[in-house]
């Protein structure tokens, strides 16, 4: 078996590197176990390859925000979303309280700001709180192709210290950026951060991604072709907060990290990676994670800017 034996000693390779820290501000994620350490590949034809922790479940954080994006672009149409979240990468945390001047909109769906305002523009116009958060439990488990459950625990730790989110969304109502309450907004966003996945469904919902749009095990068309190129365009700029550059240079996969420890990437037509391991860098990415799929884009050449 070539491909696990791959995974594996990649694995192996990595997990010597104890550095960074797991995500703090959320004292449930403070709890986790730093060691888990997993990979997967999912082709577009629906295989699966991983190694190590892969079927461990943990909280989906702002990998939900691609996703979620990609749902808003369906359900709404492109024109009510662009005129209300930006796709200019900002440069900043993925927490920054800041909002392009003028007209109050976050610069991107990948940042907080942008990801908070995208959760409110899920579902059908006139959507309230309980049927957007149905919205998104559905379409994320629509693109890992399997019945996604959320982790009340995470959820609800959370919630109790979500002062800077809420802090954002009253930012953004104030500009009419959120039109209704924001306490609301902020806890339908954290109950989408709370779905539990695993790096198996990380990788099928990556692998959705790059087979324009349709989940590889069902078949079912999760989002039109269209949004899928609209969600990578802005994950390669965006998706990796102020680290962005450099990752777009140096491993040039479309791609999203969450604070969970989580991290996905997808390569158009051809596959989904997702990997699993706790520690943080300062930007946020596992470290770990970076490490490896640093080596899969030179081992593999996946750039997507190199001829295959
Ligand atoms: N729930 C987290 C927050 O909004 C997600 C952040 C992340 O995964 O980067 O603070």
């Amino acid at each position: 078996p070539i491909i696990p034996d791959y995974l594996a000693e990649a694995l192996g390779d990595v997990e010597p590197d104890n550095s960074g820290d797991l995500a703090a501000y959320i004292p449930e994620l403070a709890a986790a176990d730093p060691e888990r350490l997993g990979v997967a590949f999912a082709t577009v034809d629906g295989q699966v390859h991983g190694a190590g922790d892969i079927d461990v479940p943990f909280t989906i954080q702002s990998i939900s925000k691609p996703f979620a994006y990609a749902l808003a672009l369906a359900d709404r149409g492109f024109a009510p979303v662009l005129a209300k979240v930006g796709v200019e990468p900002s440069g900043e945390a993925f927490n920054e309280i800041s909002l392009e001047g003028g007209t109050g909109r976050p610069f991107n769906p990948m940042i907080n700001a942008g990801a908070i305002t995208v959760h409110s523009l899920t579902g059908a116009e006139g959507s309230g709180p309980a049927e957007r958060v149905e919205r998104v439990l559905d379409g994320l488990s629509a693109f890992a192709g399997r019945r996604l459950v959320m982790d009340e625990e995470v959820c609800a730790s959370e919630m109790a210290h979500a002062h800077r989110n809420l802090a954002i969304a009253h930012m953004l109502r104030s500009h009419d950026v959120l039109t209704e309450d924001a306490g609301a907004v902020v806890d339908g966003y954290t109950r989408q951060c709370s779905v539990l996945v695993t790096t198996r469904d990380l990788a099928m919902m990556a692998a959705t991604l790059a087979n324009r749009g349709v989940n590889p095990l069902s078949g079912e068309q999760v989002v039109p072709e269209r949004v899928v190129r609209q969600v990578l365009s802005v994950m390669l700029s965006c998706g990796m907060y102020d680290a962005a550059g450099d990752w777009t240079t140096q491993v040039g996969i479309p791609a999203k990290s969450g604070v969970a420890g989580g991290l996905i990437g997808s390569l158009p037509g051809r596959i989904g990676i997702a990997t699993f391991s706790p520690r943080l860098d300062p930007h946020g990415n596992s470290v770990r994670g970076v490490s490896l799929f640093e080596r899969f884009s030179s081992d593999m050449g996946l750039h997507v800017m190199e001829v295959p």
